[in-house]
């Protein structure tokens, strides 16, 4: 019997609390266990020696106890201080511990651990490490080559409840049945497709990966580049560009209003403006404009760095909809980036006579129901606001374009709802994101394939590069004169208070501290502050006495990453910059430089730093293009935590990253165009398993 007819319930030891546990991670088959792949590995196969170990690390380390004590600080803890041979040293800390495991930890005891290496406040430490005893007092070979007894342990994606010791039980059972009916597992993959890849077999693959051999190389699975792990990668990629291809195809049964050249709103807005359109932007609009002219709704990702204008080019694909007596929505992530959105257009297009209106989560009562009933009797043509725009009694009275600007934070469910929401008659409103965060065309078309791309790759003219430096926070009293002497030169500057972003009190606090601190000691300049605390009534008189020239210098939160215009500003001073990514720190930076002026950022960190956020901020000091910092973060943290698709419940993959197997995406697409090609009924449903078996039965490939 094939193994996705198999449920898991005839296996050994799945009761009904453990199946309907694993229903919830959709797991239902022998065949779903058999995809449920590694998340990682544990790495037991060697032993490393102390002094080659780097935070984060998760190892397997061997010393003899040299000092031990219990040290009774904030809270009460055991310390335990290995050596080795080479001479390195670890602390071992833990917080629970028995009088025998003190004993056992006693002076000259040699212990091997397993554990996270972590940064603690003097030194490296592993806290609560798994200990093994070592009886005999043999050292273990410590060294690269040097293999120990146990392989490499698989540790699987799981949910609270479900110990690794279950999941390894649950596949050794999958993988017994597979390894004596290799083929009741279907390579949905035809052979004419699989076999030039030169890759294992699939029910090959899924062995090597669950349970790498000992002699398998324990770098290249780690690292998923093991043939094993790209076999699946490629299958993953594969099912993935189908299931986009699907609904790309879908789209072209789909009906939009056709928005033609039909008025003068676009050429007298152009007239109007400050300034010529670069030659990029006017290419985007053309790309733009000639999908509003069909009559299949557009599915357009508008990419272009900070700063390169994306805001006007929104602003006429709007007016386009305007002209032919529609509505235009405009949707920003975050309240401050729709505030300032909604006062971009407001300049360009309220002198043409445009209504505009403005929706947050912040309306309610009166305010927010005659904004509702302007929207809903087709007054106000434009639309701008947050997530509130989408909210069930929003109902627009003739919805002709959807314009989502930061894409990254939206996924490919939310460009569903949000295109169901304006349907009209069948009729669906046409779709332009626009991102910050440029992608290689590559990977776009990769991760993307849904839909089509315009990229804004030229900056206004007169942007003069911003200058990045690096200063240690021991230098913050040589900062601050800096700031005085900026704005001693009537230029403006920005004070950057950066924390963890869970705690926006902490964030708050932080930036009230600082602001605190610079008023002291720089008493002849006029200081604003806002953070996220700081309501929008509040905020709103600050931000616009900064950009009056009235306050010279901001301190703030990251909420100013977006939606802050000010020429005049220059300087830039970001505190702990090592906590932020590199895309956000771009965004940041890209609030000054705005002007004339040279400008310059000063990050100023907190020393020491981890050997990658040294690296992000020699590539923050080397870069000033987006695209090059793009894809510089995608080469150190991966496509799915720069996308942000983890987080946007768009279809992560499992175990492909495009990036990396960026050879293998080729082939998936042509692969896809191979497996499209064929029509038949077998055709179709072969299709339907392979997206099935990836990507589950999410409805948003299902149907749309
Ligand atoms: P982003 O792409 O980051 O959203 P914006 O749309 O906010 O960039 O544009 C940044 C600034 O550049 C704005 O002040 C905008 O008015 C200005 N701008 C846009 N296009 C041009 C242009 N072609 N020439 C000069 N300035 C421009
Ligand atoms: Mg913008």
């Amino acid at each position: 019997m094939a193994l996705d007819q198999i449920p898991v319930t005839g296996l050994k030891r799945v009761g009904p609390k453990l199946a309907e546990r694993l229903r919830k991670l959709r797991i239902q088959t022998v065949a779903d266990l058999l995809f449920h792949l590694p998340a990682r590995y544990q790495d037991r196969s060697r032993l490393r020696p102390l002094a080659t170990l780097h935070d984060g690390d998760e190892v397997l380390v061997e010393g003899v106890v040299v000092d031990a004590q219990i040290s009774h600080g904030r809270r009460r803890s055991l310390k335990v201080w290995l050596r080795d041979e080479a001479g390195g040293g670890l602390m071992l800390r833990f917080f629970h511990f028995s009088r025998v495991q003190i004993e056992g930890m006693g002076m000259g005891k040699r212990l091997r651990c397993f554990g996270e290496v972590r940064q603690g406040p003097q030194t490296l430490e592993m806290v609560h490490p798994e200990v093994q005893y070592r009886v005999d007092d043999t050292p273990g070979a410590v060294g690269d080559g040097a293999a120990v007894d146990v392989p490499l342990t698989p540790i699987y994606p799981s949910t609270e409840g479900l110990q690794q010791i279950t999941w390894r039980g649950l596949t050794d059972q999958a993988l017994a049945l597979l390894a004596a009916h290799p083929r009741a597992l279907s390579d949905l993959v035809p052979a004419a497709i699989a076999d030039p890849l030169g890759l294992p077999a699939l029910h090959r693959a899924i062995e090597i990966v669950h349970r790498p051999p000992a002699d398998a190389p324990v770098q290249a699975l780690v690292e998923r580049r093991h043939p094993a792990c790209l076999r699946l990668a490629f299958d993953e990629m594969l099912a993935h560009q189908l299931a986009l291809r699907r609904l790309r195809a879908q789209r072209r049964h789909l009906m939009a209003a056709a928005l033609g050249d039909g008025g003068t709103l676009c050429g007298r807005l152009l007239a109007a403006l400050p300034f010529p359109l670069t030659g990029a932007q006017r290419r985007v609009l053309q790309e733009i404009q000639r999908d509003l002219a069909g009559a299949r709704p557009m599915m357009r990702l508008l990419q272009g760095d900070v700063g390169a204008g994306k805001t006007v080019v929104a602003a006429l694909a709007a007016l386009r909809a305007v002209e032919c007596g529609r509505q235009a929505a405009l949707m920003a992530p975050t309240e401050l980036l729709a505030e300032q959105h909604r006062k971009s257009l407001a300049a360009w297009l309220e002198p043409l006579g445009i209504e505009i209106a403005w929706l947050s989560g912040r309306h309610k009562g009166a305010e927010r129901s005659a904004a509702l009933a302007r929207i809903a009797a087709g007054e106000s043509q434009v639309i701008v606001g947050t997530h509130a725009l989408f909210q069930q009694d929003v109902a627009f009275a003739a919805l002709g374009l959807v314009i989502i600007d930061e894409q990254h934070r939206f996924g490919v469910h939310q460009r569903m709802a949000l295109r169901e929401k304006g349907a009209d008659g069948g009729r669906l409103p046409h779709q332009l994101i626009m991102t910050a965060t440029p992608i290689p065309r590559s990977l776009a078309m990769a991760v993307y394939a849904d839909l089509d791309l315009s990229v804004i790759d030229e900056l206004p003219p007169g942007r003069t590069p911003i200058k990045t430096v690096a200063v240690p926070d021991s230098r913050r009293d040589e900062v601050i004169e800096r700031v005085r002497s900026a704005c001693g030169a009537g230029r403006q500057a920005y004070w950057v208070c950066t924390l963890v972003e869970e705690s926006e009190a902490l964030q708050a606090q932080a930036a009230e501290d600082a602001a605190a601190d610079l008023r002291e000691r720089l008493q002849d300049l006029r200081i604003g502050l806002v953070h996220g605390r700081v309501k929008a009534g509040e905020r709103e008189p600050v931000m616009a006495a900064f950009a009056a020239g009235e306050l010279d210098l901001l301190v703030a939160t990251t909420v100013i990453e977006v939606g802050v215009d000010v020429p005049n500003a220059s300087l830039m001073i970001i505190e702990n910059p090592e906590r932020l990514g590199l895309a956000q720190l771009h965004q940041l930076r890209g609030r000054v430089g705005r002007g004339d002026v040279e400008s310059f950022c000063l990050l100023l960190y907190h020393a020491p730093l981890t050997a990658a956020a040294r690296e992000r901020l020699a590539i923050l000091r080397r870069e000033t293009s987006g695209f090059a910092i793009a894809d510089a973060d995608l080469r150190m943290r991966g496509a799915g935590e720069v996308l942000g698709t983890r987080q946007a419940g768009m279809a992560a993959f499992r175990l492909a990253d495009p990036l990396r197997d960026k050879d293998l995406v080729r082939a998936a697409q042509q692969g896809a165009d191979q497996l499209l090609a064929d029509r038949s009924p077998a055709g179709g449903e072969r299709i339907t398993a392979l997206i099935h078996r990836w990507l589950g039965d999410r409805e948003t490939y299902g149907h749309i």
